[in-house]
Formats: structure tokens, C-alpha cells, sequence
């Protein structure tokens, strides 16, 4: 039984939000505040949280923040209306829109409708050919990024590993494997995905020096799935019911925590792990956007 790094997800974010802070603080004495605008169309009480907390955070590190809340009835040319709009906002870096939108819009022409230079979401289709290139210019989907430098910042080499990535999904597991698989610090891992047709699953993911959970099933991966002495990583939330909690549930990853770490090397916690990373690199790719318009 091992006593495992906890890696704290909170400090890092913390960390890497001071550093978008000084950013910020620099960018701003040479005549430019990077700014970033969330678009969220309709109600979903998630979704609106989402917003408010990445509106509030860009506003603490001193970032220009600018909210579009549009009813659930907004028509996607109005939607596509306003995504052209803050592209041609100069005091706008980064565009994203909440998903996901109501179901009579199409998410992806949405997506294609954003000047690739502002999508600090990494979801547009040049910036997610730039990642398959192995192209630094581009955009990365922040909870990969936020991925990578929880294992970056903890000391966990990624070069020459065996990293299993569980799920294939756009926001999370494809773009993960392109990062670790890159060339470069963070990356040079072995990756294998994983998915619901993965054949002998549990041995796949035994495989792993680095296992990356990421298919939004409460609790799924158990010791049995686990090497002694692996790292793993928990993208997943799901709130479960939990009649002994106040509000009735609570949340947990997509790892069996209190039973998988003893075997870990290092783990992170739900919540408290990869979550805070989203916002961060969030506001890190839109400075990272801000210097790129003021080519600095
Ligand atoms: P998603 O789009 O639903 O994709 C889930 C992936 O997991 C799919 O590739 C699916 O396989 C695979 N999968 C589902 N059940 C499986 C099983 N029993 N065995 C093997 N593979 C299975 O989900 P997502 O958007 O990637 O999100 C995944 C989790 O991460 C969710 O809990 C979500 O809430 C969380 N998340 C967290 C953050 C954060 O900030 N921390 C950000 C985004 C997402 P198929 O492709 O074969 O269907």
C-alpha cells in the first residue's frame, strides 16, 4: 500500500492564475487589457454557473469580462450574428460560447463561426488541426492543457510513459492524446484511448503508468483497472445522491477515489483536481491570445 501524492488541483490553478495575473498587469502598462466574452444561450443552471465563475475570475485577475446571457429562443444567425461582432471587437481576445447551446442550434457551425484567433476554447477546426499537427500556434482545449500542466507542475514525467486516455470525447480525450503524444515537455507519452468498445478494458487500463479517466461514470475505475504505483488523473464529475450530505448529493469523479489511491503514486481529488484547472487555462490562452494581437 503506497501513500500517494494528492495533487492539488486548487494550488495549482492558484499558481497559474497569479502568473495569468502578472500577465495581465504587464500587458495592461503597455496599453492592453486582454479580454475575453462568454456567450451563453439560455438557462441551464450548470451553464450559468459555469459563466458567472469564469466571469468573476477573469474580473479578479484584472481581464477585461464581458457576459452575453441570450434567451433559449436566440436563432443561430443571431448567435453567429454576435460571434461575428466580437470578432471584430479589438478589445476582445477570446470568444466562447457555453455548451452546450439549445438543440436547434448547430454547435459547429457556431464553433466555425469564430475567428480561429480568439477561440481560446480550442475547438475550432483550425486549431484543432494545429494540435494534430503538433503546430504551437494554435488554441488548446482548456481541460487537456489544465491535464497536462497538473502532471507538468507535479514533477510527473510524461516523456516515454504509458498513458491511457479513458474516453475519446472532442472536449477532453482526443485532444489530450494529440497533447501527450506531441513532441516536447509534457509530452513524448505512449497513448492509448480507450472507449466503450475497448476490448479488455480492465487490462488496457492496468497497462497505464498514467491513467486519465475522462467518460463521465461515477466511480467507474476500481483497483482492478489500476497498477500499483500508476498515476491517475479523474477529469470526471458527477454528482451522485447522497442522502447524509445537505443538499441531498454530492460530487465525485470517474474513479473510485478512497479505493484506488492507496495503490497510487499520485491521484487527483473530485473535486479539487483537474475542475479548477478549466478556468485557469481558460484565462491563460486568452493573455496567451492578447499577446499574440499585440505580437508580443
Ligand atoms: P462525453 O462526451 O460523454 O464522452 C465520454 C467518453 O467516455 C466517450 O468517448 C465514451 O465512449 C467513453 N465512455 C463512456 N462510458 C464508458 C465506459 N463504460 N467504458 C469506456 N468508455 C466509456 O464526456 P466528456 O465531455 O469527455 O466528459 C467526461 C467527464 O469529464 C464527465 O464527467 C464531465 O463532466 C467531465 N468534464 C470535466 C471537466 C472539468 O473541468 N474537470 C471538463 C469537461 C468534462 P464512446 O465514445 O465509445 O461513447
Amino acid at each position: 500500500m503506497l501513500l500517494p501524492m494528492i495533487i492539488d488541483g486548487k494550488a495549482i490553478a492558484q499558481k497559474t492564475n497569479e502568473e495569468s495575473r502578472q500577465a495581465v498587469a504587464e500587458l495592461r502598462a503597455r496599453g492592453c487589457t486582454p479580454g475575453l466574452a462568454v456567450v451563453l444561450v439560455g438557462e441551464d443552471p450548470a451553464s450559468m454557473a459555469y459563466v458567472r465563475a469564469k466571469d468573476r475570475k477573469c474580473q479578479e485577475i484584472g481581464m477585461h469580462s464581458v457576459k452575453h446571457e441570450l434567451p433559449a429562443t436566440t436563432s443561430q444567425t443571431d448567435l453567429i450574428a454576435l460571434v461575428q461582432k466580437l470578432n471584430a471587437n479589438p478589445a476582445i481576445h477570446g470568444i466562447l460560447v457555453q455548451s452546450p447551446p439549445p438543440a436547434h442550434i448547430d454547435e459547429r457551425a457556431v464553433i466555425a463561426a469564430i475567428d480561429p484567433r480568439k477561440d481560446v476554447d480550442g475547438f475550432h477546426p483550425i486549431n484543432v488541426g494545429k494540435l494534430a499537427l503538433g503546430d504551437n500556434d494554435g488554441f488548446v482545449p482548456c481541460t487537456p492543457l489544465g491535464c497536462q500542466r497538473l502532471l507538468v507542475e507535479s514533477g510527473i514525467e510524461t516523456k516515454g510513459a504509458n498513458v491511457v486516455v479513458l474516453g475519446r470525447s472532442m472536449i477532453v480525450g482526443k485532444p489530450l492524446a494529440l497533447l501527450l503524444m506531441n513532441k516536447g515537455p509534457g509530452g513524448d507519452a505512449t497513448v492509448t484511448v480507450a472507449h466503450s468498445r475497448t476490448r479488455n478494458l480492465e487490462s488496457v487500463c492496468r497497462s497505464a503508468d498514467i491513467l486519465i479517466a475522462a467518460i463521465g461514470q461515477p466511480e467507474f475505475v476500481k483497483p482492478n483497472m489500476v497498477r500499483e504505483g500508476a498515476v491517475v488523473i479523474d477529469v470526471g464529475i458527477n454528482r451522485i445522491s447522497d442522502s447524509t450530505t445537505r443538499g441531498g448529493s454530492r460530487l465525485v469523479g470517474d474513479v473510485a477515489f478512497d479505493e484506488v489511491a492507496p495503490k497510487c503514486r499520485a491521484i487527483t481529488p473530485v473535486p479539487g483536481g483537474v475542475g479548477p484547472m478549466t478556468i485557469a487555462m481558460l484565462l491563460a490562452n486568452t493573455v496567451a491570445s492578447c499577446r499574440r494581437w499585440m505580437c508580443v
